[in-house]
């Protein structure tokens, strides 16, 4: 079979496709034959060697992706070969170096879950990282609740749309953000009630203004080493900002925090618990079914072109998630 095969941590050059061995379901696994990965941000990181977890090459990159069930090992009753499933695993429970970029993939039974039928293989392999990220933010870290009023500060990537879906199926008022006008586009089509340009001067007046001047209880942050500072100010009383990405440092004035009583609060997917991890995927299977969730497939490329995403999902101009079609 053929994968993308990392040797040596460094540039999106360094992706290239291999014949592979092909992988045997052991007892109580599963053989999926994928039909769509995701290319998430992470995946980049990791490749260059700029995160926190390591990989050891050779390695097969990718956390999240869909297709169908094609071979079971023994003892495994819950699926059945020509399923269609996708891959919902917490990043680090994954056996290291077996990604998702790549024609078959082992996993266990509590790492796939149903695609119903209406949802594409392509909009399968977004719900894994951002759709997982998106929930765990909002209401796990966030405690978010019907009635609040939310930012999602970055609302036009794989992470940012989710979250949009999510809390407008949670009875939430929903401010989003983009850099773009497709994108923005994209953000109300979802269901926002308020979108502003994050790169227009003065865009967190619109902020302000659709609160009338109260502030928002809890901000979903994708570019932290941009906003943070400037979250706070933006904060009602008992506010929480969720850092979901940073790529730097900033500097903030705690006594923004302080006279809100307002709470700075993080995750990193990577340290979910498997308990926390069922809550997710019931959660995304529910709104998969009862069609609050219809994640955007911004761009498919081909599996070979695996260098060229890793390129694009780094560019300004999110719209979605970018898909490696296998
Ligand atoms: P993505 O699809 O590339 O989207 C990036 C988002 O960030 C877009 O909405 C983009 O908007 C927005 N953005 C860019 N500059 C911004 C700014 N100055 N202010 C606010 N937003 C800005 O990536 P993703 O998959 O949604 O992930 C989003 C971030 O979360 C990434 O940094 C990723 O590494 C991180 N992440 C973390 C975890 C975790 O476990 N902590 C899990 C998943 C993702 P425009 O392009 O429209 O400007």
């Amino acid at each position: 079979m053929r994968a993308i095969v990392v040797r040596q941590l460094g540039g999106p050059e360094m992706l290239k496709l291999e014949d592979v061995p092909r992988p045997a379901p052991h007892d109580g696994e599963v053989l999926v034959r994928m039909r769509a990965a995701g290319v998430n941000p992470v995946d980049t990181y990791i490749r260059a060697g700029a995160h926190a977890r390591k990989a050891v090459p050779p390695y097969t990159p990718g956390f999240d992706g869909a297709g169908e069930i094609e071979a079971v090992g023994a003892g495994m009753d819950r699926f059945a070969p020509g399923d269609r499933v996708y891959i919902g695993a917490a990043p680090g429970s994954r056996p290291a170096g077996a990604g998702t970029y790549a024609e078959l993939v082992l996993a266990t039974p509590d790492q796939v879950h149903p695609l119903p039928a209406g949802i594409s293989f392509g909009q399968g392999a977004a719900l894994g990282v951002p759709y997982a990220t998106a929930y765990r933010a909002l209401f796990q870290r966030g405690r978010a609740r019907p009635s609040e009023t939310v930012l999602i500060h970055g609302a036009t990537g794989g992470v940012g749309l989710a979250a949009v879906e999510l809390a407008r199926a949670h009875g939430m008022t929903v401010i989003g953000s983009g850099g773009t006008d497709a994108g923005l586009a994209a953000i109300r089509a979802r269901g926002a009630d308020v979108v502003v340009n994050h790169r227009e001067q003065g865009y967190t007046d619109a902020i302000v203004t659709a609160t009338a001047g109260r502030g928002v209880d809890l901000i979903v942050e994708m570019a932290a080493h941009v906003n943070l500072d400037r979250d706070l100010g933006l904060l009602a009383k008992h506010g929480r900002v969720v850092v979901v990405g940073s790529r730097g440092r900033v500097e903030i004035n705690p006594r923004d925090a302080m006279g809100r009583d307002a709470d700075i609060r993080s995750l990193m997917l990577f340290n979910v618990s498997d308990n926390d991890l069922a809550e997710i995927h019931a959660a995304i299977g529910a709104g998969l079914q009862n069609h609050t969730l219809n994640p955007v497939v911004g761009r498919e490329m081909p599996l070979a072109e695996a260098a060229r995403a890793h390129q694009a999902v780094l560019e300004p101009g999110a719209l979605g998630k970018i898909v490696l079609v296998i």
